[in-house]
């Protein structure tokens, strides 16, 4: 497969910078092709501005979509921006790797988001009527490709469970994984990350690049997170609020956007069937 990793670490001695070397070693040794956006190294303009539309006129006001969707139609991005499209158009796999700063992604990759989702590229893509709300949420440019973050925290594990004073991890990158990935159509794996890293000793270093390693040898096999497709029928168009009935009476929030696990066997119930004959997925009496 080929690889993109984004990595957005100003420091290249660090224990991301070395997080990072381990997993691009070990993608190599799997055979797959690896190229990295060093945002740092790259010194990668973070804000977007007009500068990023030089054929914008300079009395006209900027209205940062229709700008950006002129100017991604009309080919005229700026370079930076183009070669970063082009790369994600290359990979099959985009990896972002980020340490947790202010329970975000530190500035220079939001603003690497910003400003290479174009629109017309990673929104503002696909028909908008009563039955599509355009290409988005598991569908769009990016489909059919897969991408996973890689984080690390200063908190311990324990602060980002259920009922850890930071939230759960999966809440406070969901902004990311649903709306930044799912959004233009990646398969989003689930993240990897490495808490309580500020004080890591070499051991724990080791452990914790074992734990990378293993991830990087299964980005082809890993189940991507079951996000409910836009316009796979489980939300109401135009209000996209999920339809009376689905999901978990007991979710709030985020977790009403997963699919559990009796909804995903129902749709995979007509292929199963076809594959291994009429019957087969009742395996289990007990779904959840
Ligand atoms: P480094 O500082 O480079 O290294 C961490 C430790 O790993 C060091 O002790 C280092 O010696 C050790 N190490 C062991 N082996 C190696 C090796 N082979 N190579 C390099 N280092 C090694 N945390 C949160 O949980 N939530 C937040 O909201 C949050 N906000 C933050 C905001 C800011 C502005 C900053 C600066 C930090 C914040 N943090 C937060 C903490 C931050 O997430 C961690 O400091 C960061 O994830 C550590 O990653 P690093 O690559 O910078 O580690």
């Amino acid at each position: 497969m080929k690889v993109l990793l984004v990595f957005a670490h100003p420091e290249p001695r660090s224990l991301n910078g070395a997080l990072r070397d381990a997993a691009v070693k070990e993608l190599g040794t799997q055979g797959h092709e690896v190229r990295v956006s060093d945002l740092y190294a790259m010194r990668w303009k973070s804000e977007v501005d007009r500068a990023d539309f030089p054929s914008l006129t300079p009395d006209s006001r900027l209205k940062v979509a229709a700008a950006s969707g002129e100017a991604f139609s009309a080919n005229a991005l700026t370079q930076d921006v183009k070669a970063e499209q082009e790369k994600l158009l290359w990979a099959d796999v985009l990896i972002l790797q980020f340490p947790l700063w202010w329970y975000a992604m530190p500035a220079i990759l939001k603003g690497w988001v910003d400003r290479v989702y174009a629109y017309g590229f990673a929104y503002g893509v696909g028909e908008h009527n009563d039955k599509r709300w355009g290409d988005r949420f598991g569908e769009g440019t990016l489909a059919g490709k897969r991408a996973m973050l890689i984080v690390t925290t200063g908190g311990w594990e324990e602060h980002y469970s259920a009922r850890g004073i930071n939230g759960p991890i999966d809440d406070l990158l969901f902004p990311i994984n649903h709306g930044i990935l799912f959004y233009p159509g990646y398969d989003v794996l689930p993240p990897f990350v490495a808490y309580r890293v500020d004080r890591l000793d070499q051991a724990g270093f080791e452990s914790v690049a074992d734990r990378l390693r293993e991830r990087m040898r299964t980005l082809a096999t890993t189940p991507p997170i079951p996000y409910r497709r836009q316009n796979g029928g489980d939300y109401l168009i135009p209000s996209m609020q999920l339809r009376s009935g689905l999901g978990d009476p007991n979710a709030t929030g985020f977790g009403h956007h997963l699919a559990r696990n009796a909804e995903v066997l129902d749709k995979a119930r007509p292929i199963i069937d076809e594959v291994l004959g009429p019957g087969a997925c009742e395996v289990s009496p007990t779904r959840p």
